[in-house]
């Protein structure tokens, strides 16, 4: 058994005292689910955890605003309560269809929005969704706040650009009315397994015409990745099964990663196939 202490402090200021400065191996923790696994793994051998739970009321919540034109949801809001909350249905779909296969419900019950995007492991079904909404994320540390599009968050393998010291505190949400979107998980073993590849979509229509356009690709690269290439031959355009067509194709010069759950290669046919699927469901 390995000795560790578990903190809960009750404000912001504690908190950043007990992370202490940049050579300490403590670290905030959210649902501690990843922290565990790590651990276990012994790849990682903290000498202190610190719970955000009680530090700031900002961190808890899920706020949309008086205008309807954006949500504001705190870190630590788990799986769950995203999974369940009747205005993020409403007008987020696409996070609750993909709260459906994430995971299980015993993770879902803890884990947290906050922990999720920190860990920043590329496997993960919500950041890609998060980055196709445009979001961004508030951060506080001991110099202040800060706003960061999701964006330029991701760093690459389990890394952001979080600065040291620096806690995500909130993910702002802009809601899009009139767009249609989707995340297809594409897993090679059970539903509920990690993605091969994870395609997060979103579409604006006029009539025939597609006007915007947002394409992720997650689970395949070091991080979530917008398809720009794709994206652009398709947006101004009418979605022809051509077009479509040439979209997927415009995937090739991706530097896709091999893992357990598939070859480079049949990522790469994984991705050109679905992605052409969901444009043409999606576009009709
Ligand atoms: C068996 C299992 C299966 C899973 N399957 C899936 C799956 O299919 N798809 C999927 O997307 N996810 C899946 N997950 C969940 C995912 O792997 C992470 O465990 C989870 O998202 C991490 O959330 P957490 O709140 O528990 O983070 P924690 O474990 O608490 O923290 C993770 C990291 O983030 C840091 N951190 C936590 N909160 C903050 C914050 N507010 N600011 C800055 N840093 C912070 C921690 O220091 C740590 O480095 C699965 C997890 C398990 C255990």
């Amino acid at each position: 058994m390995i000795g560790l202490d578990i903190h809960e402090p009750q404000s912001l200021e504690e908190a950043f005292a007990l992370l202490g400065d940049d050579e300490s191996t403590a670290r905030p923790m959210g649902g501690g689910t990843a922290l565990m696994l790590m651990m276990k793994a012994r790849l990682f051998k903290p000498s202190a955890l610190v719970s955000l739970a009680k530090a700031d009321p900002r961190f808890h919540g899920i706020h949309l605003s008086s205008d309807g034109k954006a949500f504001t949801i705190g870190a630590m809001t788990t799986f769950a309560a995203l999974e369940h909350h009747d205005a993020i249905a409403k007008h987020l779909p696409v996070i609750t269809q993909t709260m459906v296969t994430l995971a299980n419900p015993r993770v879902r019950n803890v884990a947290t929005i906050g922990g999720n995007l920190a860990h920043a492991d590329p496997h993960l079904d919500l950041p890609p969704v998060w980055l196709s909404l445009d979001s961004s994320i508030r951060t506080i540390g001991p110099a202040g706040e800060r706003i960061v599009p999701l964006a330029d968050f991701f760093a690459g393998y389990y890394e952001t650009n979080l600065l040291p010291g620096e806690l995500i505190m909130q993910v702002h949400v802009p809601v899009s009315p009139g767009w249609r979107r989707r995340y297809v998980k594409i897993t090679t073993r059970s539903a509920h397994d990690w993605p091969a590849v994870g395609i997060a979509l979103g579409l604006q229509m006029q009539a025939e015409l597609c006007t915007d356009v947002r394409i992720v690709l997650s689970a395949a690269t070091d991080r979530p990745l917008r398809l720009e290439a794709a994206e652009s031959i398709l947006r101004g355009q009418k979605l022809t099964p051509g077009r479509i067509a040439d979209a997927a194709q415009a995937t090739g010069d991706i530097h896709i990663e091999s893992d357990s759950r598939g070859s480079a290669d049949y990522k790469a046919h994984l991705l050109k196939v679905h992605l052409a699927r969901a444009l043409q469901d999606l576009s009709e």
